[in-house]
């Protein structure tokens, strides 16, 4: 689905924020619904308010107990324990093989091409857009990521990148300007784009293409509560593009106590990049088990922070810091659990929990 809430929140430790679903008056929730944004796929831009659907005032179904499933967690341990007691079958592709081998694959999904890089006579992986199962994406790009991560077998793309990183960081400019109190006044969002290209040929195989940063407006409160940033792709006349907005100074105020904020910006960028790759690159009939195939095997723990979210940005937290020289924090719990708390996620196996680093 496209323009899914898919906002950072801050990391509180193993406390989970409150949710900005729940901080609003009843009728007033301004959460996309991935069925909604299905029928706005035409729209461009953000949802108006007016357009927004309007919350009854009946109990919101996270609010009712369900039978047979335990009350949002609020923290890392109570999600431990609920994951236990579910006791959820694992269906991701290790512990479920034979829905993921080539035989059994999703036939609707395409392959990732490759193509040769003039410049340094490369085979290179060329993505397309909205062509790939989600798994199969994840199983490549991590490929991609190692190969930088693992040192000899990166390609161009990745050193040319490493090298703009390195010089911006040596520069270091633009990095001392991100740890300002309002980095709209300080640092302009083509500098932010120089950032997000060098993610995007690093880890994204170069193939992110028509994202635009925005600093958030004065309403942010309203639609992304305590959000970091979100972000959101649309389909328009245009072709498929993304919205990548970021809250100018809630970073600094959240961590400038702690510590510098850059990293949080940073992360923040990152993560909501990721959501980015994969609205643009999935195939939306795999994605949302409209594919016959797929629709029968996956359940991909989506939509925002499952699994298909979870594994890269665990590979890119692993990855970062040796490479860029800051701490990345997908905030990967907290997300999840707001995926959740939103009715949104769905629970995980025992398996995916101790995969993913929760266990
Ligand atoms: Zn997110
Ligand atoms: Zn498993
Ligand atoms: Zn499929």
């Amino acid at each position: 689905m496209y323009g899914s809430e898919y906002g950072r929140a801050p990391d509180r430790a193993s406390c989970i924020v409150h949710h900005h679903h729940h901080a609003l008056p009843p009728d007033t929730s301004l959460t996309p619904k991935p069925s909604l944004l299905l029928n706005m796929l035409e729209e461009t831009e953000m949802p108006e308010v007016a357009n927004m659907p309007k919350e009854s005032n009946m109990p919101k179904e996270s609010d009712m107990p369900k039978e047979g499933k335990p009350p949002i967690p609020q923290n890392l341990q109570e999600f431990r324990k609920a994951v236990r007691s579910l006791h959820r079958p694992c269906n991701c592709p290790k512990c479920n093989p034979e829905v993921f081998s080539p035989a059994t694959q999703c036939k609707k999904h395409r392959e990732i091409s490759s193509g040769e890089d003039a410049e340094s006579n490369e085979r290179v992986p060329s993505l397309s857009i909205q062509s790939y199962e989600d798994m199969y994406l994840v199983n490549h790009v991590i490929a991609y990521i190692n190969r930088q991560a693992q040192g000899a077998h990166a390609y161009k793309l990745q050193r040319d990148a490493l090298e703009r990183w390195q010089a911006l960081a040596k520069d270091g400019r633009l990095l001392a300007r991100l740890a300002k109190k309002d980095m709209r006044n300080n640092v302009s969002t083509k500098q932010l784009h120089k950032v997000l290209e060098i993610f995007n040929d690093l880890y994204f195989f170069g193939a992110l293409k028509k994202v635009r940063i925005f600093y958030g407006t004065r309403f942010w409160r309203k639609h992304w509560g305590d959000l970091l940033g979100h972000a959101q792709t649309f389909k328009g006349r245009a072709g498929l593009h993304s919205k990548l907005e970021l809250h100018s100074t809630l970073h600094y105020r959240t961590y400038s106590a702690s510590g510098m904020p850059i990293s949080e910006i940073l992360s923040t960028l990152l993560h909501e990049a990721l959501h980015c790759f994969f609205d643009q690159s999935t195939a939306p009939g795999c994605r949302d088990k409209q594919c016959d195939f797929c629709k029968t095997r996956v359940e991909n723990i989506e939509p925002g922070h499952g699994r298909a979210f979870q594994l890269v940005a665990k590979k890119l937290e692993e990855v970062v810091s040796g490479q860029l020289g800051f701490p990345l924090r997908m905030a990967r719990t907290t997300s999840f659990l707001g995926d959740l708390e939103r009715e949104e996620g769905q629970w995980p196996s025992l398996h995916d929990l101790t995969v993913w680093g929760f266990a």
